[in-house]
């Protein structure tokens, strides 16, 4: 039993995952690649108790749940709900409101819309803590600020100072980290580098003396002087290209974020903006199933592009 093509089109996926039962066999699919084996005699037969989730050995009747460990596991919501709001949020590059994915879906209650995008987005934060590696350009940008108030005249809205890691990948890009820190120091900029980069890895910043340490922590530092600021972007071209398609995505789906929500909001992009090629690890990992099967390393992931 192979593991279904993610779907293309929204035809393609109403298709695949019509009713309950196509759910469940997907679940299935999941959990056993192969095909059905009981983990406590290995036999390769079972009953189906569709509406528990539950397979049962026919040989010594070990009960496996299919929904164990995602999710899924004892929700009432119907399958094909969570499928679809786990889709477009998957897909839908500008994100979802929970009122949006409410009337998408025909849900009844705002309540319950609201809590399949809370566990989904739950899913979204440190999902991949694989260091970036090889060449790593990193800067940071301040989000907020200055903004026009409801009466018209200027009000400061906190301004939070967020650091961006990009990998670079040919002409292209790779994943990005982006962590709200609390101030240009040294400390708070190599802190992260630290913890979100390989060892040995090749980092690309401006002049900032605050990345001056990155040679004695065992990273190969690249320090590109900028003079002229319009130049930053043509010395840090990825990393500018995410703060861009960052800021228009906060103002223009959420119309600015402030303060205590921002990192949730830049969790949301940097899953989206990590997985924009592999939608169907994307799509798993919001369920939760992506745990079912052994964890599949980045590497393996680009490897076929
Ligand atoms: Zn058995």
């Amino acid at each position: 039993m192979a593991r279904p093509d993610f779907p293309k089109t929204l035809a393609q996926f109403q298709a695949q995952f019509r009713d309950e039962a196509a759910c469940r066999r997907y679940l299935a699919a999941c959990r056993w690649p192969e095909g059905y084996q009981c983990r406590r005699c290995q036999h390769l037969v079972a009953f189906v108790l569709p509406r528990r989730g539950l397979w049962q050995c026919k040989a010594c009747g070990h009960q496996s749940s299919v929904t164990a460990g995602t999710v899924l596991h004892g929700t009432r919501t119907p399958l094909t709900q969570w499928f679809w709001a786990a889709y477009l949020v998957t897909t839908h590059t500008p994100g979802l409101s929970a009122l949006q994915l409410q009337r998408q879906l025909g849900i009844d209650r705002y309540e319950t819309a609201w809590a399949i995008l809370h566990k989904l987005r739950r899913a979204m934060v440190r999902p991949d803590r694989e260091p970036l590696k090889h060449q790593v350009e990193v800067d940071e940008t301040y989000i907020g600020g200055p903004e026009v108030g409801l009466r018209g005249g200027r009000q400061l809205v906190d301004k939070a100072l967020v650091v961006a890691a990009v990998e670079v990948r040919g002409t292209a890009s790779g994943r990005v980290r982006l962590p709200v820190v609390p101030d240009a120091s040294g400390a708070s900029l190599t802190g992260f580098v630290r913890n979100a980069v390989e060892h040995g890895a090749l980092v690309v910043t401006d002049g900032w003396q605050g990345y001056a340490p990155l040679t004695t922590m065992g990273f190969r530092h690249r320090a590109r002087t900028q003079g002229d600021p319009r130049r930053a972007e043509k010395l840090l071209p990825r990393v500018h290209r995410v703060f861009g398609n960052l800021k228009a995505w906060l103002v223009g789906t959420h119309h600015g974020v402030a303060g205590a929500h921002l990192q949730v909001y830049l969790d949301e992009f940097t899953f989206r903006f990590n997985r924009r090629r592999t939608p169907m690890a994307a799509f798993q990992t919001l369920l939760g199933l992506a745990t079912l099967h052994g964890p599949t390393t980045y590497d393996r992931l680009y490897a076929s592009e």
